[in-house]
């Protein structure tokens, strides 16, 4: 099974021409629809990459489906060539992105600039010698813009299979920030070890209507004409920094429980059920609790928790599937449970009984024959 991971890299705008990249990602889109336009005005040598890039790519889903509308900006799959430290080379010799390991510097040659031979170095990240020592190999590259800014993005392919779960198996549950992600280690029908974690919303929220505060300033500045003063400046300046720390808060959590998850995994050699989560019943909850705007921060951080945590089990082969989790139906016989007090779950039918964070984790057992012996 070919796996993919991604990295994106911030490219120096300085140094990287805007309007030259919106250019090739223009001409990008018009060869994802099968035409070869060549501008007249552009470098031939990153015209015959770009069109030998579709290519030999095409077959490949990495760079996804069509750009749904014409002239939509679509990201510019480049080729690469991999030099390695022992001097050896694989790849296109003449491809736009050189990734030199014996030196740990990425080259850009022609993609940044409507120059003749114009060149960027940028540091190779630790992700890419880590994912090569991993026995990966990084064929692929883009460049393109988001939010008017040049990135540079690296997918690295590796060939795995996943292996024989051990007879643990790791339940994840996603419940929501305040409750945290709460994962159980399952082996033989109980419960070996259980943990709730995960970001504080309430620091979130905070952060939020600080900014919401500041906006609202900044607004009545504006009205007052007097929107180009220090003052307002520096609430504007705030407001956007208090936005992208509750952004990076979320983000560092989502990337920080994928990774330790799927290590643990990993160590048990783990089966992995992840919760099959209802997205908009979560929204609805998270919008009650804490209102739009920042609910819908909150389900953005857990989507991408999911997404970087399948991403990094396929990456290391680990076996995984999507269970419905449930916390009110009875695990053994599938009876409406009852809330006892101290958050005690009672299943008046059959007699099961668990802590209430615990029951979705109980729902796991079922995804492997056998080890349910336990519950029934
Ligand atoms: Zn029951």
């Amino acid at each position: 099974m070919k796996t993919h991971r991604t990295i994106l890299i911030k490219l120096p705008k300085d140094k990287c021409d805007v309007d030259y990249i919106r250019r090739l990602m223009a001409l990008a889109n018009l060869a994802y629809r099968g035409f070869e336009v060549w501008a007249p005005d552009l470098p031939k040598t990153i015209q015959y990459q770009l069109y030998g890039s579709f290519k030999n790519y095409m077959g490949s889903l990495v760079f996804g489906t069509t750009p749904k509308r014409w002239f939509a900006r679509a990201w510019v799959p480049l080729k690469t060539v991999r030099v390695y430290a022992d001097s050896s080379m694989k790849g296109d010799k003449s491809a736009p992105v050189v990734l030199d390991f014996e030196s740990s510097v990425i080259r850009l040659r022609q993609v940044c600039r409507d120059e003749l031979g114009y060149s960027i170095e940028v540091q190779m990240p630790k992700w890419v010698v880590e994912r090569v020592r991993e026995g990966g190999d990084v064929k692929y590259a883009m460049i393109g813009l988001r939010d008017d800014e040049p990135y540079l993005a690296l997918v690295a392919e590796r060939e795995v299979e996943p292996y024989q779960p051990s007879g643990y198996i790791l339940a994840i549950d996603i419940n929501s920030w305040s409750h945290g992600i709460a994962w159980g280690l399952l082996r033989s029908g109980r419960i070996v070890s259980f943990k709730q974690e995960g970001l504080n919303p309430q620091r979130i929220v905070s952060l939020y209507n600080q900014a919401v505060k500041r906006e609202k300033k900044v607004g009545r500045l504006k009205r007052l004409g007097l929107e180009d003063t220090l003052n307002a400046k520096r609430a504007g300046r705030l407001v956007r920094r208090l936005r992208s720390r509750a952004y990076r808060l979320i983000r560092a959590e989502a990337v920080f429980l994928a990774r330790k998850l799927t290590k643990k995994a990993l160590r048990y050699k783990a089966m992995v059920v992840i919760d099959d989560v209802d997205w908009e019943s979560l929204r609805e909850l998270l919008t009650r609790k804490y209102g739009g705007k920042v609910g819908k921060l909150l389900l953005s951080g857990l989507k991408r928790f999911v997404k970087l945590l399948v991403t990094q089990l396929q990456w290391y082969g680990v076996p995984y599937e999507f269970r419905r989790l449930y916390s009110k139906k009875c695990p053994r016989c599938g009876h409406k449970l009852t809330q006892q007090k101290g958050r005690t779950m009672v299943c008046e039918n059959c007699g099961f009984k668990a802590p209430r964070d615990e029951v979705p984790i109980y729902w796991a057992l079922k995804a492997m024959p056998g080890a349910s012996a336990g519950l029934t």
